[in-house]
């Protein structure tokens, strides 16, 4: 048994944060080692990333918690952003985004650190969101359609989102 949230997770961790099966070694495409830190994994011990699927790629019991974290605070704080007017407006006029979000913003940055991820590059002018931005609050989660994946990344407020909205 699991709760929702759980469920939700594995989802997120599914689609967002396994590496490219080509980046995978054999072993970790078999699911006997860890597909982010590479560590053996005995049968059983480890969670199951893609339960179901021929593909069987597994996650020790250390970095599970640590992905899942990055997938459901980025979903929380996209949650807040796609449904709040004060954050739209702020994002728009280059502002920080409303005081509900900077929480949520804070808890985002503080899950990609554990998990070692670097600075995102903005979704629109390419450039790297700096750390003074990231802290500012001046940048938004973005969700786009490729054609085979979604995908989630970030963009700067400001002139970045004008240029986009404008598409
Ligand atoms: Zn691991
Ligand atoms: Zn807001
Ligand atoms: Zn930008």
């Amino acid at each position: 048994m699991t709760a929702a949230g759980e469920d939700e997770d594995l989802t997120d961790v599914q689609f967002f944060e396994i590496p490219d099966i080509r980046l995978l070694s054999t072993e970790q495409n078999e699911g006997t080692t860890c597909v982010w830190c590479a560590d053996p994994l005995a049968p059983g011990v480890g969670v199951d990333l893609c339960p179901g699927f021929r593909w069987a790629p597994r996650a020790c019991l250390s970095c599970y918690p640590i992905r899942a974290a990055v997938a459901s605070t980025y979903r929380d704080l996209y949650a807040h952003w796609t449904t709040c007017k004060q954050c739209e407006t702020a994002a728009l006029l280059g502002e920080r985004l409303c005081d509900e979000a900077m929480p949520g913003q804070a808890a985002l940055l503080r899950a990609r650190t554990a998990a070692d991820k670097s600075g995102p590059v903005c979704f629109s002018c390419h450039d790297p969101i700096t750390d003074q931005e990231l802290t500012g609050g001046v940048f938004a989660p973005l969700e786009w359609t490729g054609p085979s994946a979604t995908h989630r990344g970030f963009i700067h407020t400001g002139a970045c989102m004008w240029r986009e909205s404008a598409l």
